[in-house]
């Protein structure tokens, strides 16, 4: 399938002072926020929040903590992530910089998307059950076993979730090969 070369560059940016509380969107944000059903998350209600209220999955923060840290130290640092919807594949990139003052941007770049067909573990609306199933928060693909991470697609069907009715919980993870690259992103420059 061919991807979509992002039209008009959609970049959603947000920014933290120094004591890592949300000061900014950009509408741009707040507008994907709403029609990727992150109702939640519209800016109104994050500005003036501290941004770890948002950060949460095993291992994610601790990631950005170093992130931060070295954004402040004067490296930027710069990363590709999925952030797909059930029939969307996105792919952003995105940059972490530290301004004056300790003020830090995150700012993404839509670098491709391309619609497949639905997903409907990534269905916000459906129907969930006791189970639960992580995702990766930087490639998307899911854990079917301990060490076993697969695209979506292909983790739904060997979780044999095609015709189920019910969808275990998401929760957001790392997987070891993104984990991998983040920590050589952070290595001490
Ligand atoms: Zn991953």
């Amino acid at each position: 399938m061919a991807t979509t070369e992002a039209a008009h560059a959609l970049t959603l940016n947000y920014r933290i002072d120094a004591d890592d509380r949300i000061i900014a969107v950009n509408d741009a944000w707040g507008e994907f926020a709403e029609a990727n059903d992150g109702g939640e998350v519209v800016a109104d209600k994050v500005i003036g929040r501290s941004l770890w209220d948002f950060v949460s999955g095993e291992g994610i923060a601790e990631l950005y903590w170093q992130m931060i840290r070295r954004a402040r130290a004067g490296h930027p640092v710069e990363f590709t992530y999925r952030c797909d919807a059930p029939e969307w594949r996105r792919l952003f990139r995105m940059t972490v910089r530290a301004h004056e003052h300790g003020v830090v941007e995150f700012r993404s770049v839509l670098e491709w998307e391309e619609p497949r067909p639905k997903v409907q573990l990534l269905d916000c609306h459906q129907t969930r059950d006791a189970r639960w199933t992580r995702v990766c928060s930087w490639c998307q693909q899911v854990a079917v076993a301990d060490e076993v991470w697969l695209p979506v697609e292909e983790a739904v069907a060997r979780l044999d979730l095609l015709a189920a009715e019910t969808m275990p919980q998401l929760t957001h993870g790392i997987c070891p090969a993104c984990r991998d690259g983040m920590m050589r992103k952070l290595q001490p420059a």
